[in-house]
């Protein structure tokens, strides 16, 4: 399971991507940094 949520990057207006791992029951277990597809801002 899991999958990737994305936001607007502060600093281009890009698109910022995390993807994150769920367990059975759908919590969220791990998340990786949030990173700039634009500028390679990582949060
Ligand atoms: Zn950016």
């Amino acid at each position: 399971m899991g999958g990737i949520q994305t936001k607007g990057c502060g600093k281009c207006g890009g698109t910022m991507y995390k993807t994150y791992e769920t367990d059975q029951n759908g919590n969220t277990t791990s998340e990786s940094q949030w990173i700039c597809q634009g500028c390679g801002n990582m949060e």
